[in-house]
C-alpha cells in the first residue's frame, strides 16, 4: 500500500500552525478551533487534489476564517432599493431610542417587577399604558407577531359550538410567506363563512350570515393588493352596529398598524387602530415592524373584557414576546407618545424625506462619482412603502442611476455591490442600476460612494 494519497502526509500539526506569528492576535482557544477546521478542510481537499496548500496558505486561511466568524450575522446592509419596509432585509429598521432600550433590557431589568413594592409586577403593563394612550383602547396585549395575534384571538374567541367566522370574499387574503386567512382559520378549528363578493360586501351580507354558531366577524386588511373599480367594503360603524345587535364581536386584522396620518405625504390614508376602535370594533390587531416602525411584534388593542380572555388563554404564554423586543417596542411607542415619531423612527423619517432633499443628495453623489471618472445620472423615480403596506402607492424620489452603456453588465455590478463590505443593495430596472437615497440613512451616503467607486474600479470602470 502506497501512502502517496495519505491526506495527512506533509500536513503541519495544530501546534506548529498555532505558533505562527501571524495568528498571535487570535485568542488561543479560538485559534486552535479555527486551525482544526482549516486542517480538516485541507485533509479533505488533499484526498482529491494533488496540489497541497503551503503552510503560508493555511495560515492565511485560518486568519480569513477567524475574521469571517467575527462578522455580524445576519450581515448588516445598506438598503438602496427604495423599498422602505423591506421584508427580505428585516422590515423596519429600529430607532436609536429602541436600540438603547434593547441594550438596557439585555441586562437585568424590571421586566415583571414592581420596583416600589419590591414584588412581582406585570410584564404587559409596560406597553399597555402607551398603547391605550395612543389608540384610545381600554386595554392592550403584545405577542410575537401579527400572525400570532390572529391565532390568539381565534383561539380565545372560538368557543364550544360557536366556531363560525364570517369574512368577506374580498378579504380572504394571502399576506406572503404563506399566511393565508382561510388556512389560518381552518388551522384554528374555525369554520369559515364567506360573504359578499370579491369586490363588494355590505353590512347586510354579514347580518344575513350570523347564526347561533357565529363566533366572530373578521375584517382583514387587504395589505398587499388593491381592488379598483366598482368596489364596496362595509362601513366599520355600520358593521359594528350589526355585531352589537347580534352580540358577536367584530375583530379587525389591520396588518400594518399605522398610527399617523399618511395623507400629508400624498399617500392614501390607511385605516388607523384608533379610528377602528372609535367606530366600535372590539379588537384590532397589527404588526410592530411594518408602518409602526418597531420590532417584530403583534399588537392587540380593544375592549378590556375581551383582551382579558386573550391574556388568560394558555396560548398566551407560548406567544409572549421577550424582554428585548418589549423594550424596543415600548421605546418605539414612546416616540409616538412624545410626538417625535417623524424624526425618531427611521420608517417615518424615510417617508417624510422631501424629494428636493433626495435630489440634492443624489446630485452630490453623482458629482463625486464624476470626480472618480464614473458617469452616473440623477433620474426621477419612485420609492415604495413595501412590507404589505400601501400596495400601489409610491413616493417621488431621485435615483443615482448607472446606465448599462456605462457599466456593461448590470447584474454583475449589482452582485459586486451586494457582496462588498458594507453590502449595498441596489435595484436594477430598465437598463439602469438604481440607488435610492430615500432608504439610505444620510450619514451612510459616503459609504455608498466608497463601495460604488471600489466596485467600479475592480471592473475597470473607474480611474
Ligand atoms: C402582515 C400581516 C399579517 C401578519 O403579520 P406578521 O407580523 O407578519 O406576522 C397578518 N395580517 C395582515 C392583514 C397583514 O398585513
Amino acid at each position: 500500500m502506497s501512502d502517496r494519497r495519505d491526506p495527512r502526509r506533509g500536513l503541519p500539526s495544530v501546534d506548529a500552525l498555532g505558533r505562527a506569528e501571524a495568528l498571535a492576535d487570535i485568542a488561543p482557544a479560538e485559534r486552535i478551533a479555527t486551525i482544526r477546521q482549516v486542517l480538516a478542510e485541507e485533509r479533505a481537499a488533499r484526498a482529491t487534489t494533488s496540489a497541497p496548500a503551503t503552510t503560508e496558505t493555511l495560515i492565511a486561511r485560518v486568519r480569513a476564517l477567524a475574521a469571517r466568524a467575527r462578522e455580524p450575522v445576519p450581515r448588516p446592509v445598506i438598503n438602496a432599493t427604495g423599498v422602505i419596509i423591506n421584508t427580505n432585509l428585516g422590515r423596519a429598521p429600529l430607532s436609536e431610542a429602541a436600540l438603547m432600550a434593547m441594550r438596557a433590557a439585555s441586562s437585568y431589568a424590571a421586566l415583571e417587577y414592581d420596583l416600589a413594592a419590591g414584588e412581582r409586577g406585570s410584564r404587559n403593563a409596560l406597553a399597555r399604558d402607551l398603547l391605550c394612550q395612543l389608540t384610545g383602547a381600554e386595554d392592550a396585549l403584545v405577542v410575537n407577531n401579527g400572525a400570532a395575534a390572529v391565532l390568539l384571538i381565534l383561539a380565545a374567541l372560538l368557543n364550544g359550538d360557536r366556531r363560525e367566522v364570517i369574512v368577506s370574499r374580498g378579504q380572504l387574503v394571502e399576506i406572503g410567506g404563506g399566511f393565508r386567512i382561510p388556512d389560518v382559520l381552518r388551522q384554528s378549528g374555525a369554520r369559515l363563512v364567506e360573504v359578499g363578493t370579491t369586490n363588494r360586501t355590505r353590512a347586510e351580507d354579514y347580518a344575513a350570515a350570523i347564526t347561533p354558531a357565529t363566533a366572530l366577524l373578521l375584517l382583514v386588511h387587504p395589505s398587499n393588493f388593491r381592488v379598483i373599480g366598482f368596489t364596496e367594503a362595509p362601513d366599520r360603524a355600520e358593521l359594528a352596529e350589526v355585531a352589537r345587535d347580534h352580540v358577536v364581536p367584530l375583530i379587525e386584522d389591520m396588518g400594518s398598524g399605522c398610527l399617523l396620518d399618511l395623507s400629508r405625504f400624498g399617500l392614501t390614508p390607511e385605516p388607523t387602530p384608533q379610528a377602528a376602535l372609535a367606530a366600535g370594533v372590539e379588537l384590532v390587531s397589527f404588526s410592530g415592524d411594518k408602518l409602526l416602525g418597531g420590532p417584530q411584534a403583534g399588537i392587540i388593542v380593544g375592549a378590556a373584557r375581551t383582551i382579558k380572555l386573550l391574556a388568560q388563554h394558555p396560548l398566551m404564554r407560548a406567544l409572549r414576546v421577550d424582554k428585548v423586543t418589549l423594550a424596543s417596542l415600548i421605546a418605539t411607542l414612546g416616540s409616538y407618545a412624545r410626538n417625535v415619531a417623524l424624526t425618531e423612527i427611521p420608517v417615518w423619517r424615510m417617508i417624510a424625506q422631501l424629494p428636493e432633499t433626495l435630489r440634492q443628495r443624489a446630485e452630490a453623489l453623482v458629482a463625486m462619482l464624476f470626480g472618480a471618472g464614473i458617469v452616473a445620472e440623477v433620474r426621477s423615480g419612485e420609492s415604495t412603502i413595501g412590507g404589505g403596506s400601501l400596495p400601489g402607492e409610491t413616493l417621488p424620489t431621485w435615483h443615482i442611476a448607472l446606465s448599462v452603456r456605462t457599466v456593461g453588465d448590470l447584474d454583475a455590478l449589482g452582485k459586486r455591490l451586494r457582496m462588498s463590505s458594507p453590502a449595498v443593495i441596489p435595484r436594477i430596472a430598465h437598463d439602469y442600476l438604481l440607488l435610492d437615497p430615500r432608504t439610505v440613512p444620510p450619514e451612510r451616503d459616503a459609504d455608498v460612494l466608497d463601495v460604488l467607486i471600489r466596485c467600479m474600479r475592480e471592473t475597470g470602470h473607474a480611474n
